[in-house]
């Protein structure tokens, strides 16, 4: 095995320590046919167990709060699928154990997921993690997951479940590293929430022996093998020299010359809000409230459920900026009520502001009741909708905003390409842009979001991605108006000087991010900002962009 392996780094610091292997074993059991009349018993145990499965991700979720609360409670959905559940008894009806049933019964549907398209690849490790829960309850076995220790350690696996992330102890997990997942992934997204350094996509991972020392870089992506004591040190070192740059950066995000961008919070719920805060973040750049729709995928939260999550998130920022998205239905966040269930390809489908221009009620519910949490307070209320792809998709929904009596900007994200090449149009409806890269980068390169196999491709530092910011970026200025970056590009401290160099005008990321790019922003002027924003649009691959904009900013 080579010494130094390379994935990609998504969430940042060192983190120097034991490799402990998941407990991903798939536990297979027994063929053995059960007489019928054990039926009605083996189905009551199968449903008591995917019941108390489903509760446990549920307690799961209460304790980890925020996004991986949302996700860890669509886990729970899944577990309860009235149709999984019935093959189950149907299986178990003619000859099956329990947990033979529901490991047969999850095989048929992971089956059906896979031939359904790539695009919920990364449902599947949440489906298996749910199976391997129930099957795990039935035996009597220890759950899979994360492994029990008293000794901090850096934790491997090939894909990490949403309900593993979730309640890792940061104390105690140093680090981890995975096989799968790319760089804009559910875990990956979850990672940075909890702070723990990680690196995701990195080919090999899982043949790194267990109890073997391993240096994790989060930033880099660099995970070093059996380091040396001089090379831990150095690590160290490194750590600590960018710890205590942190520790000194504090106010606002601004150019070492005093350029101005606002650092912003992404949140998933009231949740989120207390890191955000914590993070200093001046306001919210992205509030992803399809996770208040995760609770029930058969219908919305009533506008009083709604009303109270957003006055919680607004009433956090006096004085802020918050930056409210509309409802982002559809692809890797279907809802049962929205949906619809057989389309060829979904992330191409209706999603986003299509599903609510479909859906007129649901929008102006949720409009309403944004207007109604804001009442009364001096908070700067921005609302945008998802997937705009032209200024046809603009008007629509900057009219649903006035005829709600909104008061507040409205705004576009741009997560098309078309809606980046034709910036200037859509600007004549909105008045703000938002770059969501996480989906710009998938539509750009037709790289599904959720394969890590395709990291390469969803590498926000593509070219052709800064491309579409340049032009979306000069659009808005030319227009006088914002346009901001809530994809996790701007999490990288040093793509997130390119972007400002590229005219973004603020940077909305995952709090644990913010201390990192506010302190990398500090360090240089607009005009290196830009020259290295011109360096990286210059080049022919992500890396060579990367290299590219670093060489300019070291000063090479
Ligand atoms: C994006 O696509 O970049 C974005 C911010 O939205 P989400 O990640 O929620 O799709
Ligand atoms: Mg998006």
């Amino acid at each position: 095995m080579e010494k130094t392996l390379r994935g990609v780094g998504v969430s940042h610091g060192v983190a120097i320590g034991q490799v402990r292997h998941m407990g991903t074993a798939v536990l297979e059991p027994p063929t053995t046919r059960i007489p019928t009349e054990d039926a009605p018993r083996e189905q009551a145990r199968a449903k008591a167990a995917v019941d108390a499965v489903a509760a446990d991700l549920i307690a799961r979720g209460n304790l980890a709060g925020g996004e991986a609360q949302a996700v860890l409670e669509a886990q729970a959905l899944m577990a309860q699928d009235p149709e999984l559940m019935a093959d189950v008894e149907r299986r178990i009806a003619v000859g099956s154990s329990a947990e033979r049933g529901v490991y047969d019964a999850f095989a048929a549907y992971r089956a059906l997921l896979a031939a359904a398209g790539e695009y919920l690849a990364g449902r599947v490790a949440d489906l298996d993690d749910v199976r391997n829960r129930i099957v795990a309850r039935l035996l009597g076995v220890p759950m899979p997951g994360v492994p029990d220790s008293d000794e901090p350690y850096v934790l491997l696996a090939r894909d990490l479940a949403p309900a593993d992330t979730a309640l890792l102890d940061p104390t105690l997990v140093l680090g981890f590293v995975t096989e799968e997942g790319g760089p804009t992934s559910h875990s990956a997204i979850l990672a940075r929430a909890l702070g723990v350094p990680a690196v995701v996509a990195l080919p090999g991972a899982t043949g790194i022996a267990e109890g073997v020392v391993v240096a994790v870089d989060g930033s880099s992506g660099e995970v070093l093998i059996s380091p040396s004591e001089a090379e831990q040190a150095e690590l160290r070192a490194l750590a600590a020299e960018r710890k205590a740059a942190l520790a000194a950066s504090s106010g606002p995000g601004r150019t070492s010359d005093g350029h101005l961008v606002p650092l912003l919070a992404n949140v998933g719920g009231p949740g989120d809000v207390a890191a955000a805060l914590e993070a200093g973040a001046e306001g919210v750049g992205l509030f992803r409230t399809e996770f208040l729709f995760l609770d029930d995928s058969k219908r919305a939260p009533s506008e009083e459920t709604q009303v109270e999550a957003y006055r919680k998130v607004l009433e956090a920022f006096p004085e802020g900026r918050v930056v409210v998205r509309v409802l982002d239905a559809g692809a890797d966040k279907p809802l049962e009520f929205l949906t619809p269930a057989d389309e060829p390809n979904p992330a191409l489908g209706v999603r986003g502001l299509r599903t609510l221009l479909e859906h007129p009620e649901v929008l102006r519910t949720q409009l309403r009741a944004l207007a109604t949490a804001a009442e009364g307070l001096p908070v700067h209320l921005e609302v945008m909708a998802p997937m705009v792809a032209d200024r046809a998709d603009a008007k629509a929904f900057a009219q649903a905003c006035r005829e709600a009596g909104l008061e507040a900007k409205f705004g576009a994200m741009v997560e098309i390409p078309s809606a980046a090449l034709r910036a200037r149009s859509i600007l004549e409806e909105v008045e703000f842009l938002s770059l969501g890269t996480n989906d710009l980068a998938q539509y750009t390169f037709a790289a599904d979001r959720q394969v890590g196999a395709l990291a390469r491709l969803q590498d926000p530092w593509q070219p052709a991605l800064l491309d579409l910011v340049a032009a979306a970026a000069s659009a808005a200025q030319a227009a006088g108006k914002s346009c901001g970056v809530c994809g996790e590009a701007a999490a990288d401290p040093v793509l997130a000087c390119v972007l400002t160099g590229l005219g973004v005008t603020s940077l909305s990321m995952g709090s644990a991010s913010i201390p990192y790019v506010r302190a990398s922003l500090a360090t240089f002027t607009l005009a290196q900002c830009q020259r290295a924003a011109a360096a990286a649009r210059s080049a022919d691959s992500a890396e060579e962009a990367r290299t590219a904009a670093q060489q300019v900013l070291s000063g090479e």
